[in-house]
């Protein structure tokens, strides 16, 4: 016998008892059954129970206040004897039927009455989502240092190609596609580098200008491509036969201008004169094997300092040399002319 219910139990005419199991009752007893197969376990409950047994544990009163608040539903996780627990719980409204019993409690329709709590053993969910959290953690560190290991690599990769693609450009913007000497424009930066020490340390410097002479017959005979062989030949020539601290440039068509760091005017003559003769006596080639002879015109300047402010530019330097290569030009051509370039 139920005894918080009014009339507990029904007497037959017979003689026999049968005891009333209202709601409250009926869930706890199926809360226990399932509570002792090791299932969940499910608990009715309100903040003014009839039984003392349906009193709120501290879960079940807050829910129960969320509830009159407006909430329809309140869940945690929660520890009990070392294990994971998952608490769930809803509200009962009170509706038609339940006000039979608890209307003396002085509810009315649509108000929360109570709810049923269910709780689980959610252990071994625990273990495994640790375990997956765990395995996620490490998986997903692995894949960022691997993906971190790529970008790395590939941005070493990056910038190895860039500073080669950056210096393949400075190649080419200093120097001559043909004959792969220096170009005009390198070839003053180095100038102006070369004339400020120069005059700092007090020291010669000398240059050579050099045109081949009637360059345009060879074309005009044999063909631009023969043209080209020559002047990428005679690039290999002067290359071959100027000190590796030399500086040889691509002046302009068949113009080519050479930088004699710490050199008089005599030594740079002697040089020119020795460039000369090499020409004059080299095999040249058209494109079809026939032998070419030719020769070039020479003009040299040599830098002098008289002590003073004013500064040699390169230009003019060059000028000097280019004016002395006509001069050879005009006196026969296949010679050498030499100047002193005077600043300050
Ligand atoms: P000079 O003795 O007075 O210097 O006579 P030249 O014929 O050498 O001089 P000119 O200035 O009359 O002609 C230069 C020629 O050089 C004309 C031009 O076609 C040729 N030339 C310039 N650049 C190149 C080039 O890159 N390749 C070839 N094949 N020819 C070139
Ligand atoms: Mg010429
Ligand atoms: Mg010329």
């Amino acid at each position: 016998s139920n005894p918080y219910l009014e009339n507990p139990d029904i007497h037959t005419v017979d003689g026999l008892t049968y005891p009333m199991k209202n709601p409250a009752l009926m869930t706890r007893e199926i809360s226990v059954l399932a509570d002792e197969s090791g299932l969940y376990r499910f608990h009715i409950t309100s903040l003014q129970p009839l039984n003392p047994n349906n009193i709120a544990d501290a879960f079940e009163r807050e829910a129960l206040l969320s509830f009159e608040r407006g909430e329809r539903e309140a869940m945690a996780q929660v520890e009990e004897d070392g294990k994971d627990m998952f608490r769930y719980m809803a509200p009962l409204m009170v509706e038609e039927s339940c006000l039979s019993c608890h209307s003396k409690q002085g509810y009315e329709l649509g108000q929360v009455r109570g709810g049923i709590s269910v709780t689980f053993d959610i252990t071994s969910i625990s273990q495994s989502l640790a375990r997956a959290n765990g395995l996620i953690s490490i998986l997903g560190t692995g894949t960022l240092a691997l993906l971190l290991g790529l970008f790395f690599f590939q941005t070493k990769d990056l910038m190895r190609k860039l500073q080669k693609a950056t210096l393949h450009i400075a190649t080419l913007a200093a120097s001559d596609p043909l004959t792969n000497l220096y170009n005009r424009r390198h070839f003053f930066s180095l100038l102006e580098a070369e004339l400020k020490r120069t005059k700092r340390y007090d020291k010669p410097l000398s240059c050579i200008m050099l045109d081949l002479d009637y360059f345009k017959k060879v074309n005009d005979t044999h063909g631009h491509s023969s043209g080209d062989l020559v002047l990428k030949d005679l690039a290999l020539l002067i290359q071959a036969n100027i000190r590796d601290c030399d500086v040889a440039a691509r002046y302009g068509g068949e113009e080519f201008v050479i930088l004699l760091p710490e050199t008089s005017l005599q030594k740079a003559f002697s040089t020119a004169e020795k460039l000369r003769e090499l020409i004059e006596d080299h095999p040249f080639q058209t494109d079809q094997g026939e032998p070419l002879s030719l020769t070039a015109s020479f003009g040299c300047a040599a830098f002098k300092d008289s002590g003073g402010e004013e500064r040699l530019e390169g230009d003019a330097f060059v000028a000097a040399a280019d004016q002395c290569m006509y001069q050879a030009k005009r006196a026969g051509r296949n010679q050498v002319a030499c100047t002193v370039c005077t600043a300050g």
